[in-house]
């Protein structure tokens, strides 16, 4: 919406990585002009919480820090990473067998975890993986929760989803960062292809042209996220193994590898292309009808 100075107001709730790098993007690659962009956070202050956040290729920023060690098991995962500032990360995640309901009310983002949990979960492992738990001073529990794809991500005419608000997929793929950054990146290449022959208003900044923005954000990034979404919800409907010897668990260990799912096109993703196919093609709004299906 416009204020009195005809300015395109823009409110973003959230200073994660999606809420900074929407505002990031809208500023520098939307090419509007006289916008006044608004950040709430409810965060009194903003911290490291001592998580490592691992870019894929396709958004690696060149000054990223990669220098990071990662086992699979065949239900859990171990990974460790340096974070420069002689600081560095270690994440040890496995499947919570109670329900989220139960997760969610003992468990609180960021709680003390007990770190003879994790010595204790991957004390069989290799002896690199066994050592790094053992010099891991005390862990902190981030519980993760795998969403269904929403069937629109945008409400009403004027509001729209960006991040983990968008798209929940429980951390698979350590892929929610990437998304972000790639979501916001839509969102600014929709506004500026919506407001190219008027990027400074104020005839220009009209709800209805706002709206199509939206939905060609929706229409560029809702599948690609959906996609990964689909994917973690049929891994998560398969039976967590168990096993009665280490044989077992090592021989479900590379079926698991083997027949893993490629993420190429998760790591590799092109998201200004996709923009030019959703662009290129019959269209995703009309001017009289709104959005098409
Ligand atoms: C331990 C851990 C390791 C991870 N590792 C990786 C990785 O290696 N690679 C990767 O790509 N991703 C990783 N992720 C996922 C990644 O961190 C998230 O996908 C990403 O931070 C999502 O960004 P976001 O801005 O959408 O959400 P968030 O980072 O959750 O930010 C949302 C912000 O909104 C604020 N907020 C919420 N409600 C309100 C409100 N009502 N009013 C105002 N503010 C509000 C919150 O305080 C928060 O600051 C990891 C996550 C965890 C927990």
């Amino acid at each position: 919406m416009t204020d009195s100075e005809g300015r395109l107001r823009v409110i973003i709730v959230g200073a994660g990585i999606a809420g900074l790098s929407t505002s990031i993007a809208i500023t520098r690659v939307s090419g509007l002009q006289n916008v006044d962009i608004q950040l709430f956070e409810q965060a009194t202050r903003l911290e490291e919480i001592g998580a490592s956040i691992a870019l894929s290729p396709n958004v690696e920023l060149s000054h990223f820090n990669t220098s990071k060690h990662t086992k699979w098991g065949p239900r859990d995962n171990f990974f460790a990473s340096r974070l420069g500032k002689n600081q560095y990360t270690t994440v040890g995640a496995y499947e919570d067998t109670r329900s989220a309901d139960e997760v969610e009310k003992s468990i609180s983002w960021n709680d003390t975890g007990d770190v003879h949990y994790l010595q204790e979960r991957f004390k069989y492992w290799n002896p690199v993986v066994k050592a790094l738990t053992e010099f891991t001073p005390s862990t902190r529990l981030f519980p993760n929760f795998a969403g269904h794809p929403l069937s629109t991500w945008v409400l009403g005419s004027r509001v729209t989803l960006v991040g983990d608000a968008a798209h929940t997929h429980g951390g698979a793929f350590a892929a929610g960062g990437s998304l972000a950054l790639d979501d916001a990146f839509a969102l600014a290449l929709s506004l500026k292809h919506v407001f190219a022959a008027s990027p400074s208003g104020p005839e220009g900044f009209t709800e209805r042209k706002i709206e199509k923005a939206l939905h060609i954000y929706d229409a560029v990034r809702r599948p690609h996220a959906a996609r990964l979404q689909d994917i973690v919800q049929g891994l998560m409907r398969k039976k967590s193994p168990s096993f009665t010897t280490p044989e077992e668990e090592d021989a479900a260990l590379v079926f698991r590898m083997n027949n893993r799912p490629s993420t190429v096109w998760l790591t590799e993703h092109d998201v200004e292309r996709a923009f030019q196919q959703v662009i290129g093609s019959t269209g995703v709004w009309t001017e009289d009808d709104g959005p098409k299906e």
